[in-house]
């Protein structure tokens, strides 16, 4: 099955009036900022959003997104695959100030009449990218057996002298005991 291409923009007001639910794809490549974020995508961005009004008759969005991206390894920096995704309730707003009363469960959509969905989605997937990622040990292109263990006793002689820990004592004749 083929989603088609999500529309660039909407009418989010007139979609949530009659609870239109939309599905489609979005071109990574077209997403500049996400673009300079990661080091390449793998297929389409997949985007569902469903437009309703709530019971206090708010415009509500409720959103998922999803992409499979390739992003760089903070430890050997190479490229690791990433599956974000995120789901979010937005609720359309005018005004910082009406963005601010809102219930905790939402977040606002600072709108006129049109919204750059494809902003939005972009903005979702920016906000569930991990800042830092890594492979896990085994894939990892660093050796993750030979991190430093930290020389003997280090920590302890680098511990402030005139902080009081009754623990300190106990662990030096520990560490004595030990070695
Ligand atoms: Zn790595």
């Amino acid at each position: 099955m083929t989603a088609g291409a999500l529309p660039h923009t909407v009418e989010v007001r007139t979609l949530a009036a009659r609870a239109v639910s939309l599905a489609g794809v979005v071109d990574p490549a077209k997403l500049t900022r996400l673009s300079a974020a990661i080091v390449a995508a793998n297929g389409a961005i997949v985007v569902s959003a469903d437009f309703d009004r709530d019971e206090e008759g708010r415009y509500v969005v409720a959103m998922q997104v999803s992409a499979n991206v390739l992003v760089t390894c903070q430890r050997c920096l190479g490229t690791l695959e990433q599956t974000v995704a995120s789901t979010t309730s937005l609720a359309v707003v005018w005004t910082d100030e009406q963005a601010a009363q809102l219930p905790p469960r939402y977040e606002p959509l600072i709108a006129e009449a049109e919204i750059e969905l494809w902003e939005v989605v972009e903005d979702e997937l920016l906000l569930a990218l991990p800042s830092f990622s890594y492979h896990s040990d085994a894939n990892c292109g660093v050796e993750t057996g030979v991190q430093a263990s930290g020389g003997d006793g280090e920590g302890f002689a680098r511990e402030n002298p005139e902080k009081d820990n009754p623990f300190s004592v106990l662990q030096s004749l520990k560490g004595e005991k030990d070695s």
